[in-house]
């Protein structure tokens, strides 16, 4: 899938400044190197095992699949994860990384704080310097990331420049990364950003499906018909897919935020309502106004609403490969109930997205079919929201 200038299709490439070249080199070089060294890699098993809970369970839903008398339904429980979600993989890949790399100092960018919190978490356990740049809008709306981050000993920067929100973050890491690349470690949070980020976090995530192929082969001695998780960057939904890709029987469903609907400005759904553009490095789709400047977006989920994807899933997108679907608040938080009422399972709203396109899908499918979904992450840091959405304030 991988090819070597970093292109999906016509997605993907490296539209940064001259400036930035060399640190982009130099890290491609240090990956290709250690993504076969073997202690490398032996450090990173023991990491994910010993520090942030892998494997992961496979867990079979017999609650909801009775419930929804259809397909049978497994869910991927990256919510399991020490810090709750999915992001630690990347963190930690990234992290160890930059250290073999001789970096002392990482930075990163933060929308509603989780990936944040991963990096800043990943930086205490491998002592190094972290500091994180978040719109000052969003440092407002997420104190409690803020100070968390700041507990892990980390330094958090406000940026003002934009909308103040997540896009503008990325933007000042790099320009920040570009003014200190000796002893610096941008850590990006998704699959996006100019060659090799989309694939170095590819790789640290698709050991989601690596876990995932085998847990249902052994569980049921057969590949599911369907895998499908929330699409923000896409870096949970691609690490799901990564290896069904092969498996062309194994339909691979990404869901995006559609908010109050694809047919309203308040969206962020890339694929049903963007078009191909150039922005924070990389070709893919954007989600863009009437000049082709970047649109503002909305969802319910603050780690969904970000105004593009991946350029590895605007490439399954053109191949057919895979399916994107838009799931809105609505059904999003239905799902949220959903799955706690019947599962006990209090999944992130970003993950409810799947979780829906799941409820939607599993009754028109027979018995004998499998459905694997992700739980990106749980929902703990989501309830104060969800009962805003259902009209109560459960601060006042
Ligand atoms: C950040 C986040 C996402 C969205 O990011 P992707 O790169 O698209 O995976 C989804 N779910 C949870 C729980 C998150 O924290």
């Amino acid at each position: 899938m991988t090819n070597p200038n970093g292109r999906f299709g016509v997605h993907g490439g490296q539209y940064v400044p001259e400036t930035l070249m060399n640190a982009l080199l130099e890290l491609e070089k240090a990956y290709e190197f250690y993504k076969k060294d073997p202690a490398f890699n032996r450090e990173l098993k023991e990491l994910f095992q010993e520090y942030a809970n892998r494997p992961s369970r496979l867990y079979y839903a017999e609650k909801m699949t009775r419930d929804l008398g259809g397909a049978k339904i497994y869910l991927k429980r990256e919510d399991l994860n020490h810090t709750g979600a999915h992001k630690i993989n990347n963190v930690l890949g990234q992290a160890l990384l930059a250290k073999k790399m001789g970096k002392t100092r990482l930075i990163a960018e933060t929308g509603a704080g989780q990936h944040g919190v991963a990096t800043a978490t990943a930086a205490a356990l491998m002592d190094m310097e972290c500091v994180v740049f978040m719109g000052e809008e969003d440092t407002r709306r997420q104190a409690l990331n803020v100070y968390r981050m700041k507990l892990l000993g980390s330094e958090v920067i406000p940026v003002t420049t934009g909308t103040a929100t997540l896009k503008d973050a990325v933007s000042e890491a790099m320009r920040e990364w570009t003014k200190r690349i000796d002893d610096t470690h941008y850590c990006l949070g998704s699959v996006m950003g100019p060659h090799p980020f989309p694939t170095i976090v590819r790789d640290f995530q698709a050991v989601i499906s690596r876990e995932a192929r085998e847990q249902i082969l052994e569980k049921e001695g057969r590949l599911p018909d369907a895998v499908m998780a929330c699409v923000g960057g896409g870096s949970n939904a691609i690490g799901s897919f990564y290896h069904f890709i092969p498996d062309e029987s194994v339909r691979l469903i990404g869901c995006e935020a559609a908010g109050r609907g694809v047919d309203t400005r308040e969206t962020a759904a890339t694929i049903a309502t963007g078009r191909m553009g150039i922005f924070h490095g990389m070709k893919s789709y954007f989600c863009q106004d009437q000049y082709g400047q970047i649109a503002p977006v909305y969802s319910i989920s603050a780690g969904l609403d970000y105004p593009g994807i991946g350029p590895e899933h605007a490439y399954l997108h053109d191949t057919g490969r895979a399916e994107y679907v838009p799931v809105t608040d609505e059904e999003a938080v239905e799902a949220f109930e959903y799955l706690s009422r019947t599962e006990g399972i209090i999944p992130a709203v970003e993950s409810a997205h799947a979780i829906a396109h799941a409820m939607k899908i599993a009754p028109g499918m027979s018995p004998d079919q499998i459905i694997l979904v992700t739980v990106s992450g749980r929902g703990d840091k989501d309830v104060a929201a969800i009962a805003r959405y259902r009209g109560e304030d459960l601060h006042d």
